[in-house]
């Protein structure tokens, strides 16, 4: 195994939720850095922070205290709050500091910081497919990356040197990293993480409202598979409705693919065309094996 170095002398990791406390605790449990520093909008949260054992950071009042010395600044906040985040903490960066972020959207997130990056520093956009259905720095774990991809948008004529920096952070962090373009990025998060997470939030809402059956059925009797649903439908509800805000293009145009798709099958059932459902179900299960085979679930 590569034997990975301090990357970094300051890390700032700004944002102390599910993903910011993630990085805290692994950074700082695999020697990627010298000094971990954090900080996070709300005072309680900073509060629990530094009352976690292990958090891995030291929890600053202030942003500017946490950037203005950093080598490397991540943003973990929720999408929406990425651009008047830069915004406010852009003017506080030291020269050659390179500024990332690991929003679930890249192409509207670099739209929005670009504009504050002063010309000294860099920004290499991150998006660690990594993740649960918890919130807050207490649902953070210092494992959370390993064997998880993240990939890589970097922006045109960023040095190739940056952008190696952060991309050695990640696989230090055990993470396989990859690179690609913003809006192929988005298209491809579109159909295998926006679009379910949209279907299982439709799922949970029609049964919720099902007059027919009540509530205590629906809960009695989920392992019918409505429960893997509801798991999904319990993750964060702004960091949600921001990912659906910021890559809507993708999202509809995926969402157009999966109506037309959905409305054959209906058609099926119709019909009674067993043998054409059996065909895709079929089709469906070797999928879940190739994604058991490539290491990003278990049995
Ligand atoms: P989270 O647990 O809700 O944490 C976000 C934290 O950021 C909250 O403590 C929030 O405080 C704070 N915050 C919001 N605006 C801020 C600001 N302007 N300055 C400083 N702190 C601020 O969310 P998360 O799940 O870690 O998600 C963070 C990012 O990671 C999102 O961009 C998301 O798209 C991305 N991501 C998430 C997952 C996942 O599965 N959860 C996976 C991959 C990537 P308040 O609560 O007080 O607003």
């Amino acid at each position: 195994m590569k034997d990975f170095d301090t990357v970094f002398d300051k890390v700032a990791i700004i944002g102390l939720g599910l993903i910011g406390s993630s990085l805290t605790r692994a950074i700082s449990d695999k020697k990627l850095a010298n000094q971990v520093l954090g900080f996070d909008g709300s005072e309680v949260v900073r509060a629990e922070a530094r009352g976690i054992e292990g958090f891995g950071a030291d929890v600053t009042e202030t942003l500017e205290e946490a950037v203005s010395n950093a080598d490397l600044i991540i943003m973990a906040v929720p999408v929406g709050a990425v651009g008047s985040l830069a915004q406010e903490l852009c003017p506080h960066l030291k020269d050659g500091a390179i500024l990332s972020d690991v929003g679930s959207v890249k192409k509207s997130i670099i739209d929005t910081v670009v504009p504050h990056l002063p010309e000294t520093c860099h920004f290499v956009p991150g998006h660690p497919v990594a993740g649960t259905e918890y919130s807050g720095p207490k649902a953070g774990f210092s494992t959370l990356f390993e064997g998880r991809w993240c990939i890589l948008t970097p922006i045109e004529n960023t040095p190739r040197l940056e952008v190696e920096k952060v991309s050695n952070l990640w696989a230090g962090l055990g993470s396989d990293v990859e690179e690609m373009d913003a809006e192929h990025h988005d298209i491809v998060l579109a159909i295998t993480s926006h679009i379910p997470h949209l279907i299982a939030y439709n799922i949970v809402g029609t049964a919720a409202d099902l007059e027919e059956v009540t509530s205590s059925e629906v809960i009695k009797y989920s392992a019918g598979g409505f429960r893997d649903f509801t798991r999904i439908a319990a993750s964060d509800p702004v960091m949600w409705r921001d990912v659906f805000m910021n890559n809507k293009e993708a999202v509809l145009e995926m969402l157009g693919r999966f109506t037309e798709d959905l409305t054959q099958l209906q058609r099926h059932i119709r019909r009674g065309d067993g043998q054409a459902l059996e065909d895709l179900f079929t089709r469906t299960r070797e999928i879940r094996r190739s994604i058991i085979e490539a290491g990003q679930a278990t049995e």
